[in-house]
């Protein structure tokens, strides 16, 4: 990490003023949208042009120049790279791929909002995001603006959380909400906090690792004024940790944000205990929880990204007992259909003999435990 705060920018972003660098509305306006752009980054043949720009007719291609200064020069398989710039491989199709893998669109009672489970609920706001992931899996929706809820429709979602007390934690999400401007995200987290039952509001943002430059002081201010805020962002690998984002997740935590991470296992880009555990141990000194390592979904064109269950498996075996336990997210897959998020873990329960437990603990070290007894019907509880 260097000593002024900013990452070292490759030679074709020398030009540009500092001051118009760390302005994230000259980033958003100089992203990077055709394999052209991509010139004195990396080179591409032709061919590979084409690709690209057959793939980002499916899936719009844009990247912030702040998120591709992060690229290692010249490198087709660098994790950032991979995560930002199409690829031909997208327009293939698997069998098991789906275009809404969760069925979102199914649980919405009103447009713009997913309630799947009891108590909370997902709104979508805006269809942008600084970076365009490849492996989003909303990419039906995400970078169409004829998916964005006009202002009838969310005024409608809105109304349904206000009159379904049973929710009462709500995760703004996209696109990505802070896609918004500050004083939209005022308007809106003023009328959410106007709902007496809804009890936490979550933004969902990878604001701070494509954008940081967006955590400004005057966001922050907004964020304020409705608290409880929970902030779920989306590092994938250490090369996202940068003196950019560290300011970033300094300024949120200092502003009494929760900050966590969610991240998502891709093939070729973050299988990699021991980077994983690297970055884990990163964000958690920053005040940055590991939360979820989502398996990558069966999302149309992202089948490339996927990676055997067993990748994920031992990523947790290498985390667990090996660092801290707050680095240790849930290892979920997000089931088809809407069937929701299931954790696996590794397993650490070897056999039962009767009462018996044997275990092996995170070193391999086999130890034996005795359980309880069942509760008899014969004993009663006093009162009961
Ligand atoms: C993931 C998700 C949530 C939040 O789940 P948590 O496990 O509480 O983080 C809520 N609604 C939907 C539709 C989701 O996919
Ligand atoms: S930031 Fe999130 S919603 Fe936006 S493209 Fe990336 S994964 Fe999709």
């Amino acid at each position: 990490m260097n000593t002024n705060g900013q990452s070292p920018r490759p030679a074709c972003f020398e030009h540009v003023a500092d001051e118009q660098w760390n302005d994230w509305r000259w980033q958003l306006k100089n992203r990077l949208s055709r394999p052209e752009d991509l010139e004195g980054l990396v080179e591409l043949d032709e061919q590979t042009r084409e690709e690209i720009r057959a793939a980002s007719e499916q899936f719009l291609m844009g990247i912030t120049p702040y998120y591709a200064s992060l690229m290692q020069e010249g490198d087709l398989t660098d994790p950032i790279y991979l995560q930002a710039v199409p690829q031909g491989i997208e327009l293939a199709r698997a069998d098991d791929e789906l275009e809404d893998p969760l069925a979102e669109d199914t649980y919405m009672p009103t447009e713009g909002l997913t309630h799947r489970y009891p108590d909370r609920a997902l709104l979508y706001t805006s269809h942008n995001c600084p970076v365009y992931c490849r492996h989003c899996n909303r990419r039906r929706k995400v970078g169409d603006p004829a998916s964005a809820l006009g202002r009838a429709a969310l005024d409608k979602a809105v109304d349904y959380v206000r009159q379904t007390p049973a929710i009462r934690d709500l995760l703004v999400s996209g696109g990505d909400p802070l896609s918004l401007s500050d004083k939209k995200l005022d308007i809106l987290l003023t009328e959410l906090r106007g709902i007496k039952h809804l009890e936490i509001i979550r933004l969902a943002t990878r604001n701070p690792v494509t954008l940081p430059q967006r955590i400004t002081p005057e966001l922050i201010e907004v964020l304020k004024k409705h608290h409880p805020i929970y902030i779920s962002t989306h590092f994938n690998h250490l090369r996202e940790c940068t003196p950019e984002t560290e300011l970033a997740l300094n300024r949120l935590a200092d502003g009494g944000c929760v900050i966590s991470n969610q991240m998502v296992l891709l093939k070729g880009v973050n299988d990699d205990p021991a980077m994983v555990k690297e970055m884990n141990r990163w964000l958690l000194a920053r005040r940055c929880r590991p939360y979820y390592i989502f398996q990558c979904d069966s999302v149309e064109g992202v089948s490339h990204f996927k990676t055997p269950v067993r990748s994920g498996l031992k990523i947790i075996e290498e985390l667990r007992g090996w660092t801290s336990g707050l680095a240790v997210p849930h290892y979920v897959v997000d089931l088809p259909e809407g069937g929701g998020k299931v954790p696996l873990l590794p397993e650490y329960l070897v056999s039962q003999n009767g009462q018996t437990l044997t275990f092996k603990n995170y070193a391999g070290e086999v130890y034996r435990y005795v359980e309880g007894d069942e509760p008899k019907a014969s004993i009663k509880l006093v009162n009961s």
